[in-house]
């Protein structure tokens, strides 16, 4: 195809999306303002568009590609499974993919979560999590406990209930006459910590509130949902693990649930496979190596999943949640469903990326590269409008001043111009990149953000 081909190929579709789709997170005037690029392809840590340009996918495409786009073993193991069955249902049914998918999860879950239950996006499975564990409260004699709690600037999704646990401000509001608002406790987000104030100080002092409003309301609880180690929505917040060893203890002590929302930051994300498996042995500050997490009552996972090929997602329980649902009586049951629940394909992509962790020491290699984009990143770290810098495991925040009020879309359109796929909240520049990145492109990266920033501060 000729240039100017494609470039037209590149226009039309845009007209036409902005005519006939209506995007999300979007107010869609600003899209006569701000582009709209229009994916042709993508390969590895890139998407190409229709004309000549190409865009490095600095945020896994709303954080949820792990092993860069159109992988050839998912591939591969997609198009076996297209050939196989594409889709059953899971009532009254079962098939191969979502059995073994739930035994694996098992194997590599924090000890104890022994049940899947399937559905299709996030927003999902934190319903389902919130109706199990209510559920689980009725169903043990105590149906009083309705209620929930979540972190302040936590963020579980937008349906009706998950909003009701999600302490965002321009996704809630619009919608408060609409749902229960459930009350929030203080966030351990370092940033918020006193002048001289440790993080393991901040959040410990954190975990006191928590105990003083489970000490008050824990007879009308029913679970305290949290973002294990980063809230992804607040901007990255980032906080310390020992956080998460009090908050377990304390929900244990209460008889209140505690479901880690591990949605963006499991399958790797944070360092290990699971946030919670950070989570200090003792409650002290010094994490010794091999110390083991802590198993939260339900574990959600969603976005990186299926390697961020396919919707789907799971909330795992324990076995003594589980019991509580098994009985003659239907109503006692979990009666919950969604049409694609556990869809063969999602399962399949599922089991690919699990293949990929188990074979190519993930991990392992996620902690050179880490280390090699810290150091690096000194000449970001340490310019003069950067404030804030973090890094947990393939994630990297921190925040930039600037006198511009539409920052976060600035920065989006100067980074398009700079080959780069940066999404920022407010003022905050976060990287969270597929586990593919290479030092050539985490080079790329840092100096053409380092260039962005000149240009906006
Ligand atoms: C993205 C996200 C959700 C919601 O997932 P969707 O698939 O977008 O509905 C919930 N919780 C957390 C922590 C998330 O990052």
């Amino acid at each position: 195809m000729s240039d100017q081909a494609s470039q037209t190929d590149n226009s039309n579709l845009i007209a036409r999306s902005l005519s006939a789709v209506w995007h999300p997170c979007s107010q869609m005037k600003r899209y006569e303002n701000y582009p709209l690029i229009s994916v042709a392809r993508g390969s590895g840590i890139w998407l190409y568009d229709h004309g000549k340009k190409r865009y490095l996918d600095a945020v896994s495409s709303w954080w949820v590609n792990l092993f860069g786009h159109c992988n050839p073993r998912i591939n591969a193991a997609l198009r076996d499974q297209l050939d196989t069955l594409e889709h059953a249902m899971l009532a009254g049914f079962t098939h191969e993919p979502v059995v073994q998918l739930s035994e694996r999860l098992r194997d590599i879950a924090p000890q104890g979560l022994g049940h899947c239950f399937y559905a299709s996006d996030g927003a999902s499975a934190t319903e389902i999590a919130l109706k199990m564990s209510a559920h689980f409260w009725r169903n043990s004699g105590k149906p009083d406990k309705v209620q929930f709690i979540s972190l302040e600037n936590g963020y579980h999704g937008e349906t009706l209930g998950a909003l009701s646990v999600t302490d965002v401000a321009l996704f809630r509001d619009a919608y408060g006459a609409l749902i229960r608002q459930q009350d929030t406790v203080p966030s351990p987000d370092s940033r918020q910590a006193a002048e001289g104030e440790s993080a393991d100080a901040y959040a410990l002092r954190c975990a006191d509130a928590l105990e003083r409003h489970l000490q008050r309301h824990h007879a009308l609880l029913a679970a305290f949902i949290i973002e294990p180690l980063v809230q992804g929505a607040a901007g990255m917040a980032m906080y310390h693990p020992v956080y998460l060893r009090r908050a377990r203890q304390l929900c244990t002590e209460y008889d209140v649930h505690l479901i880690a929302d591990e949605i963006a930051v499991g399958m790797g994300r944070t360092g290990t496979m699971f946030a919670c498996e950070q989570a200090p042995a003792q409650h002290d500050a010094n994490i010794k190596h091999g110390d083991k997490g802590i198993t939260p009552d339900f574990l959600c996972l969603s976005k990186g999943i299926t390697g961020g090929y396919l919707p789907l997602s799971v909330v795992m329980t324990r076995d003594e949640i589980y019991r509580a649902f098994y009985d003659d009586g239907m109503a006692r049951g979990f009666l919950h469903s969604h049409s694609y629940t556990g869809n063969p394909l999602a399962c399949r992509a599922a089991l690919a990326t699990l293949d990929i962790f188990a074979q190519e020491n993930v991990l392992a290699a996620n902690r050179v590269k880490a280390t090699y984009l810290n150091r690096i990143a000194a000449p970001l770290r340490e310019h003069h409008s950067v404030s804030g810098w973090r890094n947990t495991g393939m994630i990297w925040a921190f925040e930039v001043r600037s006198q511009h009020a539409d920052f976060a879309q600035r920065c989006f359109a100067l980074a398009l111009e700079q080959e780069l796929l940066l999404r920022p909240i407010g003022n905050t520049i976060y990287f969270m990149p597929p586990y593919i990145i290479n030092e050539a492109e985490m080079d790329m990266l840092v100096d053409r953000t380092v260039h962005i920033i000149n240009q906006l501060s």
